[in-house]
C-alpha cells in the first residue's frame, strides 16, 4: 500500500470517481461527504494526505483546513476548488493547503501532485534554528525562545527560506520568487508585507529584532 488519503467531496460520483482511481493506484481510501464528518475522520485517524473539497455542506474546506491545521499541522492537505476561485485559492494557502487542483482536472496531473505531496513529506526537513528562532519543518511549526507561534503558509515558508539562507541578504524578488509560485502575481511590496507580518507576530510582542531590513536590497536573518 502506497499510504492513506481521505477524500472529502460532496459530489459523489467525483468522490466515487477519485476512489476508484486511487485504490487502483494501490492507495487505501476513505470518503467523507461533508465537511463536518470529514473533519472528524481526518482527526481521528492518520491519513498520509487529504484531498479537499472547499464548497462542502456542513463546514466549508476551509473552515476544515483552519481546524485541522490547529492539530495536525503536518498533515498534506489538496484543495479542490472551483474555477476561477483565485480568493478560495489564496485563502486556502494561507490557511495552510500544500497544494491546489482546479475543477475539472486530468486525473494523471492529480495523481502527479499527490506523488509529489507524499514524496515531500518523506524527505520531512530537519529542524533549523537561528538565535532565538527555532523552526520545524516536519510539523510547520515556529518558536521563539521555545513558545510556539502560529504562522500563516506564506509567513512560514518565508521564514524558512531567511533561516536556510541565515547571513545572506535576500532580495525581494528572490523570496518572491522562492516563497510564491511563479503564477504569482503581486509586487514585490508583497514580501514587505509579510515582512510585516513575521515582525507582528515574532518580534514586537518580546522588543526582539530577528529579521534585519538591508536598504534598497532585501531581507536577512543573522
Ligand atoms: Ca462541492
Amino acid at each position: 500500500m502506497k499510504g492513506t488519503i481521505l477524500i472529502v467531496e460532496d459530489e459523489r460520483k467525483l468522490a466515487r470517481f477519485l476512489e476508484l482511481e486511487l485504490t487502483h493506484e494501490g492507495y487505501a481510501v476513505d470518503k467523507a461527504y461533508d465537511g463536518r464528518e470529514g473533519l472528524s475522520r481526518a482527526l481521528s485517524a492518520d491519513f498520509d494526505l487529504m484531498l479537499l473539497d472547499i464548497l462542502l455542506p456542513e463546514l466549508s474546506g476551509l473552515e476544515v483546513l483552519r481546524r485541522l491545521r490547529r492539530d495536525k499541522p503536518e498533515m498534506p492537505v489538496l484543495l479542490l476548488t472551483a474555477r476561477d476561485a483565485v480568493t478560495d485559492k489564496v485563502t486556502g494557502l494561507d490557511c495552510g493547503a500544500n497544494d491546489y487542483m482546479t475543477k475539472p482536472f486530468a486525473i494523471e496531473e492529480l495523481l502527479a501532485r499527490i506523488r509529489a505531496l507524499l514524496r515531500s513529506r518523506h524527505r520531512a526537513g530537519k529542524e533549523v534554528s537561528v538565535g532565538a528562532l527555532a523552526l520545524y519543518p516536519e510539523s510547520r511549526t515556529v518558536a521563539v525562545n521555545g513558545e510556539p507561534v502560529h504562522l500563516s503558509r506564506r509567513e512560514f515558508d518565508l521564514l524558512h527560506c531567511l533561516m536556510e539562507n541565515r547571513g545572506i541578504v535576500l532580495s525581494r524578488d528572490t523570496l518572491l520568487n522562492r516563497v510564491w509560485d511563479y503564477t504569482y502575481d503581486g509586487g514585490a511590496n508583497t514580501v514587505d508585507v509579510y515582512i510585516r507580518y513575521l515582525r507582528a507576530k515574532l518580534e514586537e510582542p518580546r522588543g526582539l529584532k530577528l529579521i534585519e531590513t538591508v536598504r534598497g536590497v532585501g531581507y536577512v536573518i543573522r
